[in-house]
């Protein structure tokens, strides 16, 4: 009989930012999630504010896997169509970096697009299951506009279509996402531009005319021109995931305009409202302000990683950095500092420790001082309570504590606990949190090519048993090029890294 799916058995409540409440999660298809994720737009290196949104969605998409959901996991690549200043003006991002490093625009994409990954690898994020560009689904945000302006909710303007919104506001509700109303909006805005094709300050581009010098454009019913930013989320949102899916995420910063007119451009092209739960990651503050790319309140993962900013006092490793993400829950505002890095570290290390502590403590008749049932009910209801890991990972450090006292021989454990307090740690700490144990992959390395070398030396010494001294001298040189040197010795060969 096959084991009964864990979501089975787990009450997992997800905060909908739509209703500003926690609420039961209900998948639209028992024991399936569509979810889609805003990816970054590609024109620069991530900074460590970006990796906190998608860590946190990591966790999320770690949290579900765990819990038996099938999960098909969205994310987007932004590589056209995201003007400066993220509004309908303007040089498109790609274009522009393109132009100021004399490249491509694919080749800055290429390049950005390369140390996304890398980084994201580095701090053992899983990939989503698709990851589509922009720019690939031309087509398909062309025909949502014909729908769009089928539908009546929107009109072209020399070249350029628009949403209009006050005549999509009429039947429905722009605004309801982040709690703004639209004759407040249009009552705060100043007289549009004399040479907007806009009707009103509100509407946003569908498409856009492209002006001569604007070279990522492509033919359309309207003009050769380029999609609108919110564009592409609906579109490919809604190709892979369906009309109506059931969790959108994205930073707390893309709620207002951006997935406010993903709603707006679904239900005019749907008549369905398209997200049941809506989450929002809150952001990374550097010195108390959003790190944030175009004000250069930035620190960089390759910083975090060598220790080369002066904010810092050494280098982090990327599991000591996720872990101290990880320690704030994604909804909360985290401030990053040196210290709290630190202390992350130690928390890190410490926890560790007790893992591999467990794998070495004495097993009695029966446990005292913990009860192991209760605790993994716990740590479970931490993640439930909307992927709450700050509250999990204080669960973590009570077994923490007990396995420590086992250790000192200060308190007892059975074989039944025991077995389930590993489990526990395992699933949460690598499986949920993503953590890596880095002591054990490092040792994990270096045993490996010890071995390697070890077989080298053996076939160069073969070789020279051979009289083959080509191939000896070929090992021994190139071993030396990459800095590992042999030293032969009377006991024979053995080596050293340079
Ligand atoms: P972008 O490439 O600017 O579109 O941003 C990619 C993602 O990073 C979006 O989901 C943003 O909300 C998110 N983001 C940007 N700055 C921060 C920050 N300081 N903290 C957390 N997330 C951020
Ligand atoms: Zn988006």
């Amino acid at each position: 009989m096959a084991a009964t799916p864990l979501y089975k058995v787990q009450e997992l409540r997800i905060y909908n930012s739509i209703t500003g409440q926690k609420e039961v999660f209900t998948p639209i298809t028992e024991g399936n999630i569509g979810m889609y994720v805003c990816g970054p737009t590609v024109y620069s290196n991530v900074h460590l504010g970006n990796c906190r949104t998608f860590i946190s969605f990591d966790l999320i998409y770690r949290y579900l896997k765990h819990l038996d959901y099938k999960i098909r996991y969205v994310r987007n690549i932004t590589d056209a169509g995201h003007l400066e200043n993220d509004a309908d003006e303007g040089e498109d991002k790609v274009s522009k970096k393109a132009r100021l490093e004399q490249l491509e625009p694919m080749e800055i994409v290429q390049r950005y697009t390369l140390d996304f990954h890398n980084i994201l690898a580095k701090f053992n994020n899983i990939p989503p299951s698709i990851e589509p560009t922009a720019t690939g689904h031309i087509v398909e945000q062309i025909e949502i506009i014909k729908t769009i302006i089928g539908n009546g909710f929107a009109y072209e303007a020399n070249g350029s279509v628009y949403f209009d919104v006050k005549k999509f506001n009429e039947t429905n509700n722009y605004g309801k996402l982040s709690g703004r109303n639209l004759e407040d909006m249009i009552a705060n805005t100043r007289e549009l531009a004399a040479q907007s094709d806009k009707k009103n300050a509100q509407d946003f581009a569908l498409w856009k005319k492209a002006e001569p010098e604007h070279i990522m454009r492509w033919p359309s019913p309207w003009s050769d021109g380029f999609p609108g930013w919110h564009l592409e989320c609906t579109v490919m949102s809604t190709k892979y995931l369906g009309e109506q899916f059931d969790i959108h995420g994205g930073g707390m910063d893309l709620k207002f305009p951006h997935h406010e007119c993903e709603i707006a451009q679904g239900e005019a092209a749907c008549g369905k409202t398209p997200v049941n739960y809506w989450m929002h990651a809150n952001m990374l503050t550097l010195n108390g302000k959003k790190m944030s790319k175009s004000t250069g309140n930035i620190i960089s993962p390759a910083e975090i990683f060598s220790g080369d900013n002066t904010v810092l006092g050494k280098a982090f490793s990327p599991t000591v950095a996720r872990f101290f993400m990880l320690q704030a829950h994604y909804r909360s505002i985290l401030d990053f500092s040196n210290d709290a890095l630190e202390a992350s570290e130690k928390g890190f290390y410490k926890l560790m420790d007790a893992i591999q502590a467990l794998d070495m403590v004495s097993i009695n008749k029966k446990t005292e001082g913990f009860d192991a049932i209760n605790w993994t009910k716990e740590c479970y209801q931490a993640m439930n309570d909307d992927f709450n890991s700050p509250i999990l990972i204080a669960k973590l450090f009570e077994a923490v504590k007990f396995i420590n006292t086992v250790k000192e021989e200060k308190a007892s454990l059975s074989k039944v606990d025991h077995e389930l307090i590993k489990k526990t740690m395992h699933d949460f700490v690598f499986d949920v949190l993503g953590l890596v144990n880095e002591n054990e992959a490092s040792s994990d390395i270096s045993d490996k090519l010890s071995g390697t070398v070890e077989l080298l030396i053996n076939l160069r010494a073969e070789a020279r048993a051979n009289k083959d001294f080509a191939t000896s001298d070929k090992i021994r040189d190139e071993l030396l090029a990459i800095g590992i040197q042999l030293k032969d010795g009377r006991e024979g060969t053995s080596f050293s890294l340079n």
